[in-house]
């Protein structure tokens, strides 16, 4: 399938590694041009070379997104883009008596405060030129709380309630507003939040028996900035080997 992205720019934050470098990949091969952020140098410029292959452009800026330094600068070096995918670290797991209020002002700003400022930053341009896709890397946790993920857990619904409401407002001038929420996929993060790796019972418990590949939510966000999603807004798409129970 022709995705009819060929030669559009996407600005995506947190990209050099895990999922976020996944999408990077996936639009690349669709001949999107690319601007990749991240803190750390070494990966982005490991991540900027590996895309090459792609003969299409591609840019990094060095920055934390979840700072309005790091916003500016991506901003700066890709102001107007057709495509935002919206990416950040993940917070702390730990337990909720010992987060004081600092703590969950971070949690705010680094996974609901940021993209929403970026999509302000950028929802007007795409409104104007009639094409926009948007795409915020959240959780599974959204539908289904993980309690050591407290801080997680609030953030990424505050963000999740606040895009339900927008993305019904840009979507007439082609601009859509999604949410991929993963579940356990092979990835820095993961091993963060289990050092140890995911055990047997975690890996029973997800019905296809494995941890996702960044491969598998770069092709699905894909496909959501693509010109043939057109009709897809204000969703919060799963995507976990079958971990989630329930309808919705
Ligand atoms: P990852 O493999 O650790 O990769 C994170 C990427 O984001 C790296 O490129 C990292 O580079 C960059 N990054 C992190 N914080 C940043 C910041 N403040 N500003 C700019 N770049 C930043 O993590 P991942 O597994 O891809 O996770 C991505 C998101 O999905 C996280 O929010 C995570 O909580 C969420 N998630 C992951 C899973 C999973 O199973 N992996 C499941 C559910 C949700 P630098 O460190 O150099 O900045």
């Amino acid at each position: 399938m022709d995705l009819g992205i060929r030669g559009k720019t996407a600005l995506l934050c947190a990209a050099s590694k895990g999922l976020g470098k996944g999408c990077a990949l996936a639009l690349a091969r669709e001949g999107v041009n690319l601007v990749i952020t991240a803190r750390g140098r070494e990966a982005l410029e490991a991540t900027a070379a590996e895309l090459s292959k792609y003969k299409t452009t591609i840019q990094f800026v060095v920055g934390d997104i979840t700072t309005a330094e790091g916003r500016e600068a991506a901003l700066k070096a890709c102001p107007s883009p057709d495509i935002l995918v919206n990416n950040a670290g993940g917070p702390p797991p730990g337990d909720f008596r010992d987060w004081d209020r600092d703590a969950w002002i971070k949690a705010l700003d680094a996974n609901m405060i940021a993209p929403i400022l970026m999509i302000r930053a950028v929802v007007d341009g795409m409104i104007a030129r009639k094409f926009g896709r948007i795409v915020n890397i959240t959780s599974g946790a959204v539908k289904s709380p993980i309690p050591e993920l407290g801080l997680s857990n609030g953030a990424r619904t505050g963000l999740t309630g606040f895009i339900a409401g927008l993305s019904r407002t840009t979507v007439r001038h082609n601009t859509t507003i999604n949410n991929l929420l993963p579940g356990a996929f092979d990835t820095e993060r993961l091993r963060e939040v289990y050092p140890e790796g995911p055990t047997e019972s975690d890996l029973a418990a997800i019905p296809l028996r494995r941890l996702g590949t960044p491969r598998e939510i770069g092709d699905l966000v894909a496909f959501l900035c693509s010109d043939r999603a057109a009709y897809v807004t204000g969703t919060l798409i799963t995507v976990d080997g079958g971990l989630t129970r329930g309808l919705v």
